[in-house]
């Protein structure tokens, strides 16, 4: 794919509305091409300062209830509500003639309705996660160094990335590591380790970035995902073994020495 047709389906891409192996392509153009992931990075802040003031519950400004309720002669002030307080519906309807409420409904929903249809970080990244997997398994690019040491796996992965990624010893947990390679994801170039359980692959995908409050757990199409964050570093194991599986390999994970 080259960028003038990864450019007419990035719009597609960024919302999510792509079919996998048009999505896959794009992943693919992504990694090698920084005028494309500088154009999604573009999309990525544009959405962003649209969340950030396009909330749509905002601090009413000083006065504004007062003024309203002078306006419109009404002595019965909304009970427990002071000047500052938040905008909520329910009030406003209380205050406002009906025109004048379903037009501030209107805007508040429009506003509430880009929250609601934006996907959340964390979804887009599993989103990506998901990808990533099906990518790796489609294209049979799944590893790049093949070794079950850690103290090889690690150097290669460091001499490529611009960071040094925990390459955890999972073997006493029955996880065997079967090596790694370089992919792409949150808009970066990632570590992707690949552990084997039985005859089941699971890559573990590691970046730097602390931004997961806790543990996010997903599934969709047979595979589940689990995501966390350790020292600095964000984790995003996934597998089609089951989901009691993989919290167990991501304790064992959470829980290892890393080299
Ligand atoms: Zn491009």
């Amino acid at each position: 794919m080259d960028c003038t047709e990864a450019r007419t389906r990035l719009d597609a891409y960024f919302d999510q509305e792509l079919d996998l192996p048009n999505a896959v392509a794009i992943d693919q153009h992504l990694v090698s091409c920084p005028d494309c992931r500088a154009s999604l990075a573009a999309r990525s802040a544009l959405r962003s300062s649209i969340r950030e003031h396009a909330d749509y519950r905002r601090d009413a400004p000083e006065g504004l209830a007062e003024r309203v309720r002078a306006r419109l002669g009404s002595a019965t002030a909304a009970p427990g509500r002071k000047s500052g307080s938040r905008w909520r519906l329910p009030s406003l309807a209380q205050w406002l003639p009906a025109g004048a409420a379903a037009v501030v409904a209107a805007g508040i929903s429009w506003t509430a309705a880009i929250q609601y249809a934006s996907p959340s970080a964390d979804q887009v990244i599993a989103e990506q996660v998901f990808r990533g997997h099906a990518r790796s398994i489609v294209t049979s690019h799944l590893i790049e160094v093949a070794s079950s040491d850690q103290h090889s796996v690690k150097p290669w992965l460091s001499s490529k990335l611009d960071f040094s990624p925990p390459v955890p010893d999972l073997s006493a947990a029955g996880f065997e590591l079967a090596g790694g390679r370089l992919d792409y994801m949150d808009n970066r170039p990632v570590a992707a380790l690949v552990y084997r359980s039985r005859q089941h692959v699971i890559n573990l995908f590691v970046w730097p970035a602390d931004n997961l409050g806790g543990q996010h757990v997903a599934s969709k199409n047979g595979y589940n995902v689990v995501g966390w964050s350790r020292s600095g570093m964000t984790f995003w194991a996934i597998s089609d073994i089951n989901a009691a599986e993989l919290r167990t390999f991501a304790a064992a994970c959470a829980n290892a020495a890393y080299p």
